[in-house]
């Protein structure tokens, strides 16, 4: 108890304003296994933060420590810039199999990093390379990181050459329509937008997209409109950046969520799970987009070779165990028992996700005026939500434009009897907030 009281005060002090999953989850972290994290303060926790999705296999599983050890075992160098080694090569090759189509045969790889917005930022000047453009097309609602290129692009920061398009959404629809009717009228904003000379909107660079966002709120995109985003960017020779930072390796039920659509991006931006837990981030894209100069992109940590060995054994281990599929199916019985929940709790505005990236909009329905199509959000709702589970023993993550949306990213691994552990100490949860 003293131990986890002196290191939060003394951490609260010394680290950034800028904390942020620190201030809500006042946690120290001494144990982990799979699902489970063991505090300081002798308490246990069921994860469904997962390190914003990055533990696709929950927290040191054995096949990861083991591929770590026999690295650490060999000898091998730890560091070596972007040197080709063993590790290296079984690590691409491992990923190279799992790309969708054409990219499966003929993808580059370009090693970033060591985060997710590294490899953002890489991606966009690729394409600027590549195509010796400058504007970009982004969505509203977008997370692409926080260094300067990415922040442009998930619109945090005003900058002329992003153009900001609609992103479907059934529920809170920009279009006030919803379904299939909203994305229809989503993608063609978009195409009239690159198609009016007057619009100002020029040719671009690119277009990145999410095909689920993740930090803006668990919102699935139609595949249909994914479709059509391939469409009208194959159409006008724009690259497509599809970002699967947060939702690739198995977590929504296809190893990559584009792979729902059928839709083979042209740049890859992975990060998080690849890692198997340990920083990691790359793109993938077709070779003919390959138009660095030597040198044109570099950095010292490329070459992360434990995050490799670590990744190497999640690819593998998810690959061979199926846990897409397996994620599919569970994903789709929580949100059937969650839809149950919101059935009971009119502060449940929206039960939405994809596999294991599953989220819950909370409302507040007596504040909805009468032409409000849906309640407005109730994040202090969500807070007391995010609270009540804390205290239940159960950790989730909030997301979306209003941090109104608790969001569950439980392992792949999940078991039956874990997910509905979750989901007792969430309805629990949800009963204590209410009140
Ligand atoms: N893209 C997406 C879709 C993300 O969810 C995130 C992180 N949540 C990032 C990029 C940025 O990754 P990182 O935090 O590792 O920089």
């Amino acid at each position: 108890g003293g131990e986890h009281e002196g290191i939060l005060r003394r951490q609260s002090q010394r680290e950034s304003a800028a904390r942020t999953y620190a201030r809500s989850l006042p946690i120290v972290p001494v144990r982990a296994r799979g699902l489970t994290i063991e505090g300081a303060d002798g308490r246990r926790y069921l994860d469904c933060l997962s390190g914003a999705g990055t533990l696709a296999l929950g927290h040191n599983h054995p096949v990861v420590l083991e591929a770590i050890r026999k690295v650490l075992d060999s000898g091998a160098p730890l560091h070596v810039l972007d040197l080709a080694t063993p590790v290296k090569d079984a690590f691409t090759s491992e990923l190279f199999a799992t790309l969708p189509g054409e990219l499966a045969d003929d993808a580059r790889i370009q090693f970033c990093g060591p985060a997710g917005t590294d490899a953002v930022e890489a991606a966009l000047k690729l394409v600027r390379t590549a195509t010796g453009r400058s504007g970009l097309l982004a969505f509203t609602g977008a997370y692409h990181g926080m260094t300067a290129g990415a922040l442009e692009a998930s619109g945090g920061a005003a900058d002329v050459r992003v153009t900001r398009l609609p992103y479907p959404q059934q529920y809170r629809c920009p279009f006030g329509v919803g379904g299939e009717r909203g994305a229809e009228l989503a993608a063609r904003w978009t195409e009239n937008l690159l198609d009016d000379p007057k619009s100002g909107v020029t040719t671009p660079a690119g277009m990145i997209v999410e095909a689920v966002q993740g930090e803006g709120g668990v919102i699935p995109a139609p595949d249909d409109w994914m479709r059509r985003m391939r469409r009208i960017t194959a159409d006008r020779s724009v690259p497509l950046i599809v970002d699967e930072v947060q939702t690739g390796v198995g977590r929504t039920g296809a190893f990559w969520a584009v792979e729902h659509s059928g839709v083979v991006p042209d740049v890859m931006v992975l990060s998080k799970a690849i890692g198997g837990s340990l920083p990691l981030a790359v793109i993938v894209y077709r070779s003919e987009l390959d138009a660095w100069e030597p040198g044109a992109h570099a950095g010292t940590f490329r070459g992360n070779q434990l995050a490799m060995a670590a990744g190497t054994a999640t690819l593998a281990y998810v690959r061979e165990n199926k846990l897409a599929e397996r994620a599919g199916t569970l994903g789709a019985r929580i949100l059937g028992r969650l839809q149950g929940l919101a059935a009971a709790h009119p502060c449940v505005g929206d039960v939405r996700g994809r596999g294991l990236m599953i989220g819950v909009e909370l409302v507040d329905p007596d504040a909805a005026g009468p032409d409000d199509p849906v309640p407005p959000p109730a994040p202090a709702l969500a807070l007391a939500v995010q609270q009540e589970c804390l205290a239940r023993g159960l950790i989730v993550e909030l997301g979306g434009r209003h941090s109104a949306v608790v969001r569950l990213l439980p392992p792949l691994t999940l078991t039956d009897e874990q997910a509905n552990a979750v989901l007792d100490r969430f309805a629990d949860a949800l009963a204590a907030a209410e009140r």
